[in-house]
């Protein structure tokens, strides 16, 4: 059949179709590999793709849990690539607690609803939508591009991002910087739209505290008590006020909200970065856990009967430090846990940190004000993590750049990985608009 230009839908007309079609196609990642995996999206993803003429290659880390990648040639092949990244999978979603089904992907009142409309489904549609339009139409991006849906990056991307950039590096050759979630939308601050574009990320150290003592009759006297020294340390690091340490990404956010609210920012003074924190609104939940490390113990086990001073205790806690400074966290919690209680990893990322500017950030801030002219933009960092961190591992610089123009009584920050997920029809097509001319620029 041979494709008519004018019947064939653009990436504007086309993208909620596609964020609704991966919706329904349920991704849930437990973590503990009982879901359905990502397979059938990818195929659905490799199918959009082989419809325009491109050749992706799909790879499973394991059985069921697929990745796509496929490389567009850009109009100078001679500059670095830059990758695209999506993740398919999403978080489990208790249907009982939604007002729709998670996975019908209901269009109401002007928007998506569905698990994954946030994150990011709705970023993986806006890709796809913009790449087919460019290759339909006979564009080329700017440079290389490297598409990359992957798998598993709820759980970490330890069988997506991170097996992807550690057995198929071929496929990233090449690339310095990278784009994807959680940045890139709308807020509202003292009544202008702002975008946050997230330029850094807290590292994580998910880590276990292993008390040892002397075991022993309950009834007996023990000064060398793992529980109590278990619990001593489990409530130094608990209650520990970690200081103010504001980032480069931080200041100049909060330099950012001070301009444009009048409000004063002192760096050394927390009740002036506090209202700066608050005036992001329901953003302010994310910003608000960048302001310096935190630790907070989240499991305890030790014992098995009341009569019995067990001979070790353990803990875990969820420890986030700031990037750059992690050596420093180290050196805290090593002081706070004390002499009778060893700190294991668990699991440990690197965070992430590059300056807001540059051309690609240029590009991001051309590209969101060319199409919503007055707006803001603004860099902040991600308290959590994305597959960037993955990507780091390869030399890629990456920012968190999904652009969709929000309703600024839209709580969005609070839909991710929360119930009723939603986003606008109005936004979906907005960041095709935006991907569009940065891909065409950058
Ligand atoms: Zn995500």
């Amino acid at each position: 059949m041979t494709a008519d230009v004018r019947t064939v839908p653009s990436a504007e007309d086309e993208v909620v179709d596609l964020c609704r079609d991966l919706i329904r196609i349920d991704t849930t990642n437990p973590g503990d590999g009982s879901g359905p995996g990502e397979r059938e999206a990818a195929e659905y993803v490799v199918g959009l793709l082989q419809d325009v003429g491109l050749e992706p290659e799909l790879f499973e880390s394991a059985p069921g849990r697929a990745n796509v990648v496929v490389r567009l040639e850009g109009a100078d092949a001679s500059r670095p690539a830059l990758v695209v990244h999506g993740h398919l999978d999403v978080v489990p979603a208790h249907a009982a607690d939604w007002s729709v089904d998670p996975f019908a992907a209901e269009l109401r009142d002007g928007l998506v609803w569905g698990r994954g409309a946030v994150d990011m489904k709705d970023m993986d549609a806006m890709v796809l939508a913009v790449v087919r339009q460019m290759v339909r139409e006979g564009r080329r991006p700017a440079r290389d591009v490297v598409l990359a849906m992957f798998a598993d990056e709820e759980a970490g991307g330890r069988l997506g991002a991170h097996w992807a950039v550690e057995h198929r590096p071929e496929l990233f050759a090449g690339a310095t910087e990278a784009i994807s979630e959680v940045g890139g939308f709308s807020v509202d601050v003292a009544g202008q739209r702002v975008y946050l574009l997230q330029t850094a990320e807290k590292g994580l150290a998910w880590l276990r505290l292993v008390a040892q003592g002397r075991a022993g009759h309950g009834s007996q006297v023990n000064t060398d008590n793992a529980v109590t020294h278990l619990a001593a340390a489990v409530a130094r690091i608990g209650e520990h006020a970690w200081p103010l340490q504001l980032t480069p990404t931080v200041r100049a956010l909060l330099t950012g909200v001070a301009d444009l609210t009048g409000l004063p920012f002192d760096p050394e003074d927390p009740a002036t970065v506090d209202a700066l924190v608050d005036a992001l609104g329901p953003a302010s939940t994310f910003v608000g856990a960048t302001l310096r490390h935190s630790t907070n113990p989240t499991r305890l086990a030790a014992g098995y009967k009341e009569n019995v001073i067990p001979g070790g205790a353990t803990a875990a806690v969820d420890g986030r430090f700031l990037p750059g400074l992690s050596e420093e966290f180290d050196a805290t919690v090593a002081r706070l846990v004390g002499p009778h209680v060893r700190v294991e990893d668990l699991v440990r990322d690197t965070g992430l940190e590059a300056p807001f500017e540059g051309a690609l950030v240029d590009a991001m801030v051309a590209a969101v004000v060319a199409e919503d002219p007055g707006a803001h933009v603004l860099p902040y960092m991600l308290s959590g993590g994305t597959d960037n961190k993955s990507l780091s591992l390869l030399g890629i610089t990456g920012y968190g750049f999904a652009p969709l123009r929000l309703p600024a009584d839209l709580d969005f920050a609070g839909m991710f990985h929360g119930v009723d997920e939603r986003v606008p029809v109005d936004a979906l097509r907005f960041g095709t608009r935006v991907l569009d001319r940065l891909l065409t620029t950058c």
